[in-house]
């Protein structure tokens, strides 16, 4: 990642985006400033901004929250429609601060909710109580991020494709079925943090886990080192 803290513009690739990404970021000063509603500086992602506090605060890696088995949703329970809300407002400023960002599973936001909102440029959707109930015998590696810890890449391995069920907001059930690659691994990354579990568990070697920073230093080297 190139710093250039008085011009406020920040380079680095993004796996989940799939590309360079060039975004402007606020000066330290105007971070530093922020507040978090009780009194702290908060240095998730989205939360502090120059209007002032989000409600979206993304956890960061070593928060117990992110650790936790999350209970199955409940679609009559009076918190569900905030939670599915809070949750697509999350997502939607992530993207609107980062330019990239697909999807973001309820335990990010510290909600104790099996429910997972995507948006993979056709717009919002909702997945609730989300399963894979089948996945390929074929498996491959690729340097996965999160927002839970953006300065991070890890290589994991994940399956090339899988078959999905989940309800949406409406209690509908939707079988999607053998998805391509990239939904595929988004999606194992997701329902991982669904019980608790890391892209950072997965790290695949002992070389498996690189600074954003010096990746994009040598991207070219890094690509030789996965299998996309
Ligand atoms: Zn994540």
């Amino acid at each position: 990642m190139t710093r250039q803290p008085w011009r406020g513009v920040t380079r680095f690739f993004s796996r989940a985006a799939g590309r360079r990404i060039e975004r402007r970021s606020r000066p330290r000063d105007v971070l530093a400033r922020s507040r978090h509603p009780l009194g702290r500086r908060d240095t998730s992602f989205g939360v502090a901004t120059c209007d002032g506090p989000r409600v979206s605060a993304i956890l960061r890696l070593g928060d117990p929250r992110l650790r936790a088995i999350a209970r199955p949703v409940d679609l009559a329970a009076p918190e569900f429609p905030e939670a599915v809300a809070r949750l697509h407002r999350a997502l939607a400023d992530f993207r609107a601060e980062h330019g990239f960002g697909r999807a973001i599973a309820a335990p990010q936001l510290g909600i104790d909710l099996r429910l997972v909102a995507m948006n993979l440029g056709d717009g919002p959707r909702t997945l609730v109580n989300p399963e894979i109930v089948r996945h390929s015998d074929e498996t491959f590696t690729l340097w996965d991020d999160c927002m839970c810890f953006p300065e991070l890449l890890v290589r994991v391995r994940r399956w090339t494709s899988i078959s999905i069920k989940s309800l949406d907001e409406e209690g509908r059930l939707h079988l999607r079925e053998r998805l391509p690659r990239n939904e595929s691994e988004l999606l194992q990354h997701e329902l991982d943090h669904l019980d608790g579990v890391l892209a950072v568990d997965r790290a695949d070697g002992p070389d498996a886990i690189v600074t954003r920073v010096d990746h994009d230093r040598e991207p070219g080297r890094y690509a030789t080192m996965v299998d996309r």
